[in-house]
């Protein structure tokens, strides 16, 4: 569904990370794509999908990747997130 994504063995610039695309004329449309460094990638269509992707994508960084600098950065970039979330909700 998504093109470009496959493996990217032999690729030294492969596009890891999570993006998320609105189309704009079609306000309720939004996908998303990530693939990682270990050659897990996922893709999804629709609110639902896309937020439970990106959720997945968390995740994925923090707990279950095999690669230890991935989880040491999602860890980080995960208690960035909890941090600002608990900050504005004590607004
Ligand atoms: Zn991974």
């Amino acid at each position: 569904m998504t093109p470009g994504i496959g493996p990217s063995i032999g690729n030294p610039h492969p596009g890891f990370g999570l993006r998320v695309r609105f189309d704009s004329k079609a306000l309720d449309l939004v996908s998303a794509d990530y693939s990682c460094p270990c050659g897990r990638a996922e893709d999804a269509v629709g609110h639902a999908e896309v937020q439970a992707l990106v959720v997945r994508y968390g995740r994925h960084r923090r707990d279950d990747c095999p690669i230890p600098a991935i989880r040491a950065a999602g860890a980080r970039e995960y208690a960035a997130l909890q941090h600002s979330l608990s900050k504005r909700r004590s607004k």
